[in-house]
C-alpha cells in the first residue's frame, strides 16, 4: 500500500486514509488524485538555495531573521529537512544536488557549484559549513570545493563527524545533527584529524 510507505503513516493510518477515500464521491478521490499528480509536476526550487519551495525564494532564503552571512552546504533538500528540524541552525542553505563523484563521472559542473560561487562573491559571505555525509565522495566534495573557494577568504567548517554520525544526514537523529552543527569544526582540522593532511 502507497501509503504505508510514507513517512510517519504506519499500516493502521494507511487503511484509514483509503477507507476515507473510498468512503467519500468519487469526484473527491479525482481530485485528490489530480491534486497529487499537481505536486509532483509543479514542484519548485529556490533560485537561490535549490531547496524545494512554493515561491521564488524558499521560507528560509526570505527570512530576514536568518543569520545569511552563514551558508550550509548539503548535498540535497532532504539534508535541509533534516537540520531544519534540529532548530538549531540559524544561517541559510546550498543544495549541491549531488556530489562530485569520479567513479561516477560527475564533476563540479554537474553540480549547483558556480551558483555558490556567485552567491559567495555577491553576499560576503563568511562561512561555508559543508554538512555531506561521510563518503569518500562527500570528502572529495569538501576538497574540492575548499580549495575553490579558498580565494574569497571565507571561513571553511565541516559539521562534527565520526561518533555517531556514520549514516546519511536525514537518518541521524536530531539530538545528535544539532551537536554536530553546534561543534563544527574548520576544515583543516577536520583534515588533520583524519590523519589526510
Ligand atoms: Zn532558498
Amino acid at each position: 500500500m502507497a501509503f504505508a510507505r510514507m513517512p510517519g503513516i504506519g499500516k493502521k493510518t494507511a487503511l484509514r486514509l483509503v477507507m476515507h477515500l473510498l468512503q467519500s464521491e468519487k469526484e473527491n478521490t479525482q481530485q485528490f488524485t489530480e491534486a497529487l499528480q499537481r505536486l509532483r509536476e509543479d514542484i519548485k526550487f529556490c533560485s537561490v538555495c535549490h531547496n524545494v519551495s512554493d515561491e521564488e525564494l524558499c521560507s528560509v532564503c526570505s527570512n530576514p531573521r536568518r543569520d545569511h552571512s552563514v551558508i550550509c552546504v548539503v548535498e540535497n533538500f532532504r539534508d535541509i529537512l533534516a537540520i531544519e528540524q534540529t532548530r538549531h541552525y540559524h544561517g541559510v542553505y546550498h543544495v549541491l544536488e549531488g556530489l562530485i563523484s569520479p567513479m561516477d563521472g560527475i564533476g563540479p559542473d554537474q553540480l549547483n557549484v558556480d551558483a555558490l560561487e556567485e552567491r559567495v562573491k555577491k553576499e560576503e559571505t563568511k562561512e561555508l559549513i559543508m554538512a555531506l555525509n561521510p563518503t569518500m565522495d562527500g570528502d572529495t566534495t569538501i576538497f574540492y570545493l575548499s580549495k575553490r573557494f579558498a580565494e574569497y577568504g571565507v571561513h571553511i567548517t565541516t559539521i562534527a563527524r565520526g561518533i555517531a554520525f556514520g549514516g546519511e544526514l536525514e537518518y541521524v537523529d536530531e539530538i545528535t545533527l544539532a551537536r554536530s552543527i553546534q561543534s563544527r569544526l574548520p576544515f583543516e582540522q577536520y583534515l588533520h584529524k583524519n590523519g589526510n593532511g
